[in-house]
């Protein structure tokens, strides 16, 4: 199974910074160690390009993104000061996703070791999310003709609110979030299936919502592909999450997803979105897990 990865995913940020930038690097350093992968399944992504992100973006915003014209404002939102670097990473990881859609539609999965960055909206990026890689990678393939209809399963513990809305007149993209509903964004967007959870949701009562909504995502969007965004933040000691998922309760929510699209034999793309728990060898532990279950379920042979 090929994982999409690139240096530049760790982005130098300025002391005091809180994001959990290091997580990316000691994810892959987690998998390689694991020896459950060769080493041409670590793959390196080609940057999106100007053209590919405005599928989904205003050409005037990735135009200012490119050339290093935000305001202090549109920096502030977004939570990272600007940098060339800063302008790479985000193609990258947009790029990957792009390139772990391509790969699922040989392959039945693919991984992005980054993406889920579903806060950017169409002109404006936010919550630490330059582009949206999702709503990007959905568009690239849908004008190549290689998928027509594209769900997005959102399991990150913050509502999508960034795809909902360049989604939200696209019947080709159907938009599916579980969140907490008092967490940020504290303004929601309308997905096409919200899924909201009360503060302190733990494993069994999130497991049979996700069972129910993902019934409701093959049934009413019939896709040629999913995008799924396995966020680490549900964790119950996540220092943003709100919810109380457990370590297995995270690694029965990916296997429900997982083994859903594999059934319906609809190929999946995985990002890993957020993660912020207090120890940050839990996110790596997470992510790492959703990756090793999805080589699992898709080594195995279908009935
Ligand atoms: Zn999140």
């Amino acid at each position: 199974m090929k994982l999409f990865y690139t240096d530049i995913f760790v982005l130098p940020l300025p002391a005091g910074h809180r994001f959990p930038m290091e997580k990316y690097a000691r994810l892959r350093e987690r998998l390689r160690a694991c020896g459950e992968f060769a080493d041409d399944d670590f793959q390196t992504p080609l940057a999106a390009s100007s053209d590919e992100l405005c599928l989904a973006h205003d050409g005037g915003y990735v135009a200012r993104v490119i050339r290093g014209e935000l305001s202090a404002d549109e920096q502030r939102c977004i939570g990272f000061p600007w940098s060339a670097a800063m302008v790479e990473r985000s193609r990258r990881s947009a790029g990957a996703t792009i390139a772990a859609c391509r790969t699922a539609l040989l392959d039945g999965c693919a991984v992005n070791l980054a993406g889920g960055t579903h806060h950017a909206h169409a002109a404006h990026g936010e919550g630490f999310c330059v582009f949206n890689d999702a709503a990007v990678a959905a568009r690239v393939l849908q004008a190549e003709g290689l998928v027509r209809r594209v769900a997005v399963v959102d399991c990150d513990v913050h509502q999508g609110n960034g795809t909902a809305r360049i989604c939200a007149d696209d019947a080709r993209t159907f938009t599916c979030s579980l969140h907490a509903a008092g967490n940020f964004p504290f303004v929601k967007a309308s997905s096409d299936l919200d899924v909201e959870l009360p503060d302190g949701t733990g494993d069994a009562a999130y497991l049979q919502q996700l069972a129910e909504a993902i019934e409701q995502v093959f049934r009413r969007a019939r896709p040629d592909l999913v995008i799924y965004l396995a966020g680490a933040d549900p964790y119950h000691d996540d220092r943003l999450g709100r919810l109380a998922l457990t370590f297995d309760g995270l690694a029965a929510r990916d296997e429900m997803v997982l083994a859903a699209c594999r059934q319906r034999r609809v190929p999946v793309a995985v990002t890993m979105a957020g993660g912020y728990a207090r120890r940050i060898d839990d996110t790596v532990s997470i992510h790492s897990r959703t990756v090793r279950s999805a080589k699992r379920i898709f080594d195995r042979p279908l009935d």
